[in-house]
C-alpha cells in the first residue's frame, strides 16, 4: 500500500520522483506529495486526489527544482486524505523530511510525550511524530538521530529522509514494509517497488528489516540498528520494462490476464526433470517432506483461494491432510502445532502483513515454514525457511489473475512431489499428469482466445445486482475465486457457495433471473452440481455454467455454457478460472470502471 520513491544524484529529482510514483500507482493511494532540496532550499508540495494533481501543481516537477528529493502516495491510516495529513511531512524548522508507509503503533504516546517537551503537530498522522523525534533526537548525525527513533517505535515502516544539513544525501529505513534501493549511474534510488525504478537500472539492494541506507549520488551504505556497518548484495532484475508496461492492453489486468500461459510455462518448466517434479529449494527438506503429518496453508484474499484449491489436490493426491486458514484468523488465534506439520504461507508480493505475522508466528515455534511468493527478494523470502518462486513477473492490476494461476500450478507441483516422495504416486500417473501439465499453457490460450464470447455474455449481465457462484469440491475453490474477482473490480455482490450447501439457506435468495455461475469440471460430482442447476433453475435462475468439453447434456438445464478442454480432475481449476477472470472483466470495464483500481484497495496489503 502506497508508495515511496526518493532520489539523489545529476538529475533534477522531481520528474524522476513524479515518473517513480505513477509507476507505484497501482498500490492504492489518496493522496500524493514531495519534497525537494537544491542544497539552499527544501520545497514541497501536496495534495488530496491522483498524481496528476501533483503532476500539475508543480508543473511537472519544475517547481520543484533540486537533485535530491522524496515523494509519497498516502494510503491513510491515520487521519483523513487531506493535504495537511499527505506526507512528507517535517520538524517545526523545516530541516528534516520524511516521507513513511506502514503504521507506528505508539504513535499517541510519542505524540503526548513530545507535546510536553512543547513540540506542535500539524497532521493527524502517526508519520508526523517521527519528523518531530528525529527533530528531538538529531545533534550532528543522521543515522544516530533515526537508529534513536527506530529504538523507540513499533509497528511497520518504510522511511524515505532528508536532513538539509546534509545535501545530496538520502536517508532509508524499512521494517515490515517493503523498500529497495536502486543503483544507477546518474544517481541513486529508493522505492516501494521494483518497476519505479526499472526505467533508471536494474541493480537494487533489498534493504532488510532494521536496517538504514545512507545513500548519496554515487555511494550507497547500509547500516544495522547498533550503527554498525553492514553489506547487502547488489541483485540484477531480469525482467525487462515492458514486463511493468501495458504493452497496449486498455487494463493491465487484460495483459496479465493474456500472459497466463507464460506464467505456467515459467512456473513449471523449470521444475520438471526427467519426467518429475522437483523443487531444487526444498532438497533439503527431504526427511520433513516424508514425515509430514499435515500441511498448514495461510493465506489472505485470492492466495487463500489458490490454498483451498491446494487443499484438494494435495488431499486428492498425496493423502496428506491439509488445513488452510486466513492468516488474519491464524495470527491470534494461538494455532495448536502438531509435530511434523509444515506451514505454507502463500502470498504474491511477499509483504502482506498478516500472512507475514503469521510466517513468524509459526517460526516461533519452531514449525518449518515455506513461502510460495511471487516478489523476489520480498520480506517473506527472508522470514521463511524456503522460498517457492511462482515466476509470474510484476503484477500490477490490483486483482490478481497471473500470480493466483500460478499459485495453483504450484500447489499441484507441491502435489505430485509429496505423493511421489511418499510412494503414492504410480509411475502412469506421473507421466499422465507431467503431460497435463505441460499441456495447460496452450489449453489456457485457447480459452483466452474465446474472450469476446465471454464478453458478449458480460454485456447482458453489466447491471447485475447479485450474482451466486456454486460448486463442489475443487470447483468451490474456483467459485470462491471467481466471486471475489467480480466483486473486487465491478462492485457487483457477488456470493460462493459450496453447491450443496445452497439448499440450506442462500436459495431463498434466487429469484427470477438471478444469475447463478455453475462451475462442473469434477466428474465424479458432475450429477449432483446438476442436481444443484436444477434448483436454482426451477426458481427463476438464468445459470452460466462451467464444464468439461463433451458434457454439452448440461445445456437441458443451462442457459449459457462455457466448456474447457479435457485435463484431469485436479490440474480443471486453471482453466475453469480463466473465463470466470475474463467475466470479471468485461463487467468492470463495461461499467466503465478503471479496472486496474478498483475503489478502497489496495495491491499488496502491508497494513494490518
Ligand atoms: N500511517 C501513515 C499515514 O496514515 C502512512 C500511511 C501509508 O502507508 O501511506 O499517514
Amino acid at each position: 500500500m502506497c508508495g515511496i520513491v526518493g532520489y539523489t544524484g545529476k538529475s533534477q529529482a522531481a520528474p524522476i520522483l513524479l515518473d517513480g510514483l505513477s509507476k507505484l500507482e497501482y498500490r492504492g493511494y489518496d493522496s500524493a506529495g514531495m519534497a525537494v532540496f537544491d542544497g539552499k532550499k527544501l520545497r514541497s508540495e501536496k495534495t488530496p486526489g491522483r498524481l496528476n494533481a501533483l503532476v500539475e501543481m508543480t508543473h511537472d516537477g519544475e517547481l520543484l527544482p533540486g537533485t535530491l528529493g522524496i515523494g509519497h502516495t498516502r494510503w491513510a491510516t491515520h487521519g483523513k486524505a487531506t493535504k495537511e495529513n499527505a506526507h512528507p511531512h517535517f520538524n517545526a524548522a523545516g530541516t528534516v523530511a520524511v516521507v513513511h508507509n506502514g503504521i507506528i503503533e505508539n504513535y499517541l504516546s510519542i505524540r503526548q510525550r513530545l507535546e510536553k517537551k512543547g513540540y506542535a503537530f500539524k497532521s493527524e498522522t502517526d508519520t508526523e511524530t517521527i519528523a518531530a523525534m528525529l527533530d528531538y533526537y538529531y545533534e550532528k548525525d543522521p543515522i544516530e538521530a533515526i537508529i534513536k527513533v527506530l529504538h523507540r517505535v513499533t509497528g511497520s515502516y518504510a522511511l524515505g529522509i532528508i536532513f538539509t544539513d546534509h545535501p545530496g544525501v538520502l536517508y532509508a529505513a524499512r521494517k515490515d514494509s517493503p523498500l529497495i534501493v536502486g543503483k544507477g549511474r546518474d544517481g541513486n534510488y529508493i522505492a516501494s517497488d521494483v518497476p519505479a525504478v526499472l526505467k533508471y537500472t536494474r541493480d537494487v539492494y533489498y534493504i532488510r528489516n532494521e536496517e538504514i541506507a545512507k545513500i548519496t549520488g554515487d555511494e550507497i551504505s547500509f547500516y544495522n540498528i547498533d550503527a554498525d556497518p553492514v553489506t547487502e548484495e547488489l541483485h540484477t532484475i531480469e525482467w525487462d520494462v515492458n514486463a511493468a508496461d501495458k504493452g497496449g492492453y486498455e487494463f493491465y489486468m487484460m495483459k496479465e490476464m493474456s500472459e497466463q500461459p507464460k506464467v505456467l510455462r515459467d512456473t513449471c518448466d523449470p521444475r520438471i526433470k526427467n519426467g518429475t517434479i522437483v523443487f531444487d529449494e526444498l532438497v533439503k527438506d527431504e526427511k520433513i517432506i516424508k514425515k509430514a503429518s499435515k500441511l498448514h496453508i495461510v493465506a489472505c484474499g485470492s492466495a487463500y483461494h489458490a490454498g483451498i484449491s491446494g487443499k484438494y489436490v494435495i488431499e486428492g493426491m498425496a493423502g496428506i491432510p491439509v488445513e488452510v486458514e486466513l492468516a488474519s484468523e491464524f495470527r491470534y488465534r494461538n494455532p495448536v502445532y502438531i509435530p511434523d506439520e509444515i506451514v505454507i504461507a502463500v502470498s504474491q508480493s511477499g509483504e502482506t502483513a498478516d500472512t507475514l505475522a503469521a510466517i513468524k508466528e509459526a517460526k516461533a515455534n519452531g514449525v518449518p515454514v515455506w513461502a510460495i511468493v511471487n516478489a523476489t527478494g520480498s520480506s517473506m523470502t527472508r522470514e521463511a525457511d524456503r522460498t517457492i518462486y511462482t515466476y509470474a513477473g510484476p503484477e500490477i492490476s490490483v486483482a490478481t489473475t497471473k500470480a493466483y494461476s500460478a499459485q495453483i500450478a504450484v500447489f499441484y507441483m507441491l502435489a505430485m512431489m509429496f505423493a511421489k516422495t511418499r510412494g503414492r504416486l504410480a509411475p502412469e500417473r506421473e507421466e499422465e499428469y507431467i503431460e497435463d501439465l505441460k499441456r495447460l499453457p496452450e489449453q489456457v490460450e485457447f480459452l483466452l482466445g474465446n474472450k469476446e464470447r465471454v464478453q458478449k455474455f458480460a454485456n447482458r449481465y453489466i447491471a447485475a445486482h447479485d450474482v451466486y457462484y456454486i460448486g463442489r469440491g475443487i470447483d468451490y475453490g474456483i467459485a470462491l475465486e471467481a466471486s471475489l474477482k467480480l466483486k473486487e473490480i465491478s462492485y457487483v455482490h457477488a456470493e460462493a457457495y459450496a453447491a450443496g450447501e445452497l439448499k440450506h439457506g442462500t436459495i431463498s435468495l434466487i429469484e427470477k433471473n438471478t444469475l447463478v455461475t455453475a462451475i462442473a469440471t469434477q466428474e465424479e460430482l458432475y450429477d449432483k452440481t446438476i442436481s444443484n442447476i436444477v434448483e436454482v433453475k426451477s426458481r427463476g435462475a438464468f445459470v452460466m455454467a462451467v464444464t468439461n468439453v463433451g458434457h454439452s447434456d448440461i445445456e437441458e438445464n443451462a442457459d449459457f455454457v462455457i466448456y474447457i478442454p479435457s485435463t484431469n480432475k485436479y490440474f480443471a481449476n486453471s482453466l475453469a478460472i480463466i473465463p470466470l477472470q475474463l467475466f470479471a472483466y468485461y463487467v468492470s470495464a463495461g461499467r466503465g470502471y478503471d479496472v486496474d483500481h478498483p475503489r478502497n484497495l489496495a495491491k499488496s496489503v502491508t497494513v494490518e
